[in-house]
């Protein structure tokens, strides 16, 4: 069986010790599993330096030799799917194929953006005789990045797997919740034989080392996935700096359940997919508006669903749900369905945690809410379903587009007069008709108002780790 890694930061190509430590969770069972190196200021310095390095070489490799050593990294990363998985199960809780799955997402994004990373093609403008315009995309420089809990590979997965191919070297400061992903990623790139310095892992005091990186000078870009609070928070640092940033932030995914489809049918994926993750996702879908004429059916078969869901230590092959990931989710939950409660909402099944040893909660259905409880603005981040019923189409889109967020959505209809309405009325990043999922490798994913700024994956997702030079070359002075 694997064993989860000793837990050290990696700066300049090495791997580095730090003296104080904070501890590792397993929620599952509340032990702890190892300890955190809490970065000093002065191996932030080293990481810096070794940055700044990092990138001088890196920027000037051909992306055809980048892209080798990013899909040499990705194949040992799926040759160690086991083992990372491992370490994502203790530290987080997800269930153990979800775990591998995660690893399988983070190594599409590796591989995605390698390959995108070789198409970053500038233009030719046409000209007069006797004059070039030539517009170049060049790497932006240093990036610092900030990844969250919640998919302790494939969210530190993404903001690498940007920087590198891009041609930029980065600091990524990731959770030290759940710190192993981000490990395993730097041990592989380590064995691919990235150059010393093109990748650093530090962990720390969130807030002193985000406070700390983005005024440096060589800080070219801040790229942030977390809670729009700590977004906007981060924004206006880097705003003082006149840094660009990228901010993947925070959603309360609406899904419209049109009257054309089989309730039963939306109503068992739906259960399904909101206890991915436990509803830790940024684009789980959560608020249900669901047309009146199937509405009762789609509840009951959404509940009698939800009741099924064996919740469970992740590494249990019958579990179907983990704990959540640390304590302050429960407390947000429980306090959520009890402000639902008392504003006269249905709780139909959950709604309280599970034992007192571990981060269990129940997956949790609550319908008829008023607009005022609190769950029906306030991103639950955990496994809570809020089913309401609409009276036609348009209703639900003026409920679904009501709040800041603008993440992820989604619809079910086999109509093409309201797929077209929603794809035009819905203010989100991604909209997703007949399927749960919110983005693959190949798509741009991304927020509007509240829920961030920039996008990754896809063709557009390099961008914002290149600048846009334009050189104009006149033939004689
Ligand atoms: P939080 O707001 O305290 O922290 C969110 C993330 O930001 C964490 O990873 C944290 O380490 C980091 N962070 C906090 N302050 C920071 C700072 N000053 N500089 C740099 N990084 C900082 O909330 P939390 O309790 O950890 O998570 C709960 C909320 O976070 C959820 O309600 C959800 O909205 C959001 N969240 C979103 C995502 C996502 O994928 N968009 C992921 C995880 C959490």
């Amino acid at each position: 069986m694997p064993s989860y890694p000793s837990l050290n930061l990696f700066i300049g190509g090495d791997w580095m010790k730090a003296k104080d430590g904070l501890p590792v969770v397993n929620p599952a069972d509340e032990s702890v599993i190892g300890q955190v190196p809490v970065a000093t200021r002065a191996q932030l310095d080293l990481a810096l330096t070794a940055a700044a390095e990092g990138f001088r070489v890196w920027s000037r490799t051909s992306p055809a030799k980048r892209a080798a050593v990013i899909l040499k990294a990705a194949a040992l990363m799926r040759e160690r799917i086991d083992e990372i998985a491992f370490s994502i199960t203790l530290e987080h809780g997800k269930p153990y194929q979800q775990a591998r799955l995660e690893v399988i997402r983070g190594c599409e994004f590796f591989e995605w953006d390698a390959a995108e990373g070789q198409r970053a093609y500038g233009r030719v403008i046409p000209s007069e005789p006797g004059i070039r315009y030539v517009v170049l995309h060049q790497p932006i420089g240093m990036v610092a990045a900030f990844s969250p809990w919640n998919f302790p590979m494939s969210q530190p997965a993404r903001k690498i797997a940007g920087a590198l191919a891009a041609g930029c070297s980065i600091i990524i400061k990731a959770s030290e919740e759940t710190p192993a992903g981000a490990l395993h990623i730097a041990r592989a790139f380590q064995d691919a034989g990235l150059p010393a310095g093109v990748l650093n892992l530090v962990f720390g005091i969130p807030s002193e080392i985000s406070s700390y990186l983005i005024p440096q000078a060589q800080t070219r870009l801040i790229a942030f996935t977390g809670s729009t609070a700590v977004g906007k928070h981060l924004t206006e640092l880097a705003s003082r700096h006149m840094k660009p940033v990228l901010m993947e932030l925070g959603g309360h995914a609406p899904v419209i359940v049109c009257d054309d489809v089989d309730p039963v049918a939306a109503a068992k994926v739906s259960a399904v997919r909101k206890a991915r993750n436990a509803g830790q996702v940024c684009t789980s879908p959560t608020r249900f508006f669901v047309q009146e004429a199937i509405y009762e059916r789609f509840l009951d078969a959404f509940v009698a669903q939800a009741r099924t869901v064996r919740v469970g230590d992740g590494m249990d092959p019958a579990t179907e749900m983990g704990p959540l990931a640390n304590h302050r989710r429960i407390d947000a939950l429980e306090a959520l369905v009890a402000d639902a409660r008392a504003k006269g909402a249905r709780i139909h099944t959950g709604g309280e945690r599970l034992g007192n040893r571990g981060y269990f909660f129940p997956l949790t259905v609550v319908s008829d809410l008023p607009d005022d409880a609190r769950a029906m603005h306030e991103e639950p981040f955990g496994p809570l379903a809020l089913i309401n019923p609409v009276s036609s189409v348009e209703e639900a889109i003026g409920k679904a587009n009501a709040l800041p967020f603008g993440l992820a959505a989604y619809a079910f209809t086999h109509s093409a007069r309201n797929a077209d309405m929603l794809a035009d009325g819905i203010e989100a990043g991604t909209l997703s008709i007949n399927t749960l999922e919110a983005s693959v490798a190949e798509t741009p994913f991304g927020g509007v108002k509240d829920s961030g700024y920039g996008r990754e994956g896809g063709a557009e997702g390099l961008a914002h780790y290149m600048v846009v030079k334009n050189v104009s070359h006149r033939m004689t002075i």
